[in-house]
């Protein structure tokens, strides 16, 4: 009979473990990329739960959404994603969704002027706009006045997280500028796996180059690859990086192919694209990632 007790009494605070999940009472925002909850819960604090669909490693280019993210975004009280076609796959279930809920496209609330136009695509604009900290600033900014419209009993606190949240970005900025001042000239080029770093280019004066297009969507042909290894090698470039969220197999090639040719290049390093790290790590967060990018490209290339 106690051991019945016992039983019934585990099931019982199981069952309300697991209602807790999905307590009515606490509003759940759903964000796509690492990027985005992070920014959200530096803004929201307690205000809400934040969920974070791409973990670390995945490519938002290519995912799919799953029927359990189909779940988690149609129970979600407010839904952010980057926009621009990031999440190349998904755009039409935001569309969907936002006719009865407040869906927030957080980089597309930038004006125009500050996009990069997206070679090859007509009136598409290059997506990686977090590799621009003071533009990433105003992404935070637009999201502070969505999310201080969809929570208004917590909008002074939302405002004065943003403003400390600001400051640090601040901080993270000028740390970009000294770290990456200490490249020589002849040297301040990055090629990855992808085009994810124009903005982090134009805001930091380095010339970027990927093998494949701002898509990883796009193929990559051996044609690219020679190019690429012929560039590499009249520039003298002393290293090349891979991508966390992309297979290494393409910057693989290009380090062959500059051997083939007997120009030693090498790995600088990975550099966290279009996900941040493992939760707890220091990359896991913004600031963290872009610091480890930073430090990684900075110590390469000098
Ligand atoms: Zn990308």
């Amino acid at each position: 009979m106690k051991r019945m007790l016992y039983i019934g009494l585990i099931a019982l605070l199981w069952a309300c473990s697991c209602e807790s999940a999905e307590e009515p009472g606490v509003p759940v925002i759903t964000c796509t990329t690492g990027m985005l909850g992070d920014a959200v819960q530096k803004l929201i604090g307690n205000a809400a739960k934040v969920q974070t669909l791409m973990g670390p490693g995945v490519d938002p280019h290519l995912y799919k959404a799953s029927q359990g993210d189909i779940r988690a975004l149609s129970q979600a009280k407010v839904i952010v994603y980057n926009g621009l076609h990031l999440e190349g796959k998904m755009g039409e279930i935001f569309s969907k969704l936002s006719a009865n809920k407040r869906v927030i496209a957080a980089a597309e609330a930038l004006p125009q002027g500050k996009l990069i136009n997206a070679t090859g695509y007509n009136n598409a604009y290059d997506p990686h706009v977090w590799f621009d900290v003071r533009l990433w600033s105003h992404v935070v900014q637009g999201l502070s006045y969505e999310l201080q419209k969809a929570f208004p009993d917590h909008a002074d606190d939302i405002a004065s997280r943003e403003k400390t949240y600001l400051k640090e970005l601040e901080t993270l900025d000028d740390f970009c500028r000294t770290s990456l001042s200490k490249i020589p000239d002849n040297q301040r080029v990055l090629i990855t796996a992808h085009d994810a770093f124009k903005y982090f280019g134009q805001a930091y004066n380095i010339e970027v180059r990927g093998l494949q297009g701002i898509s990883t969507t796009a193929e990559y042909g051996l044609q690219d690859v020679s190019e690429l290894v012929r560039f590499i090698v009249a520039r003298k470039i002393k290293a090349i990086f891979v991508e966390s969220s992309v297979s290494t197999r393409s910057i693989e090639a290009v380090l062959e192919g500059c051997r083939a040719q007997g120009h030693e290049v090498k790995l600088g390093g990975e550099l966290f694209s279009d996900a941040l790290g493992e939760a707890g790590s220091p990359e896991g967060t913004y600031v963290g990632m872009v610091r480890h990018n930073v430090q990684t490209i900075s110590t390469a290339l000098q």
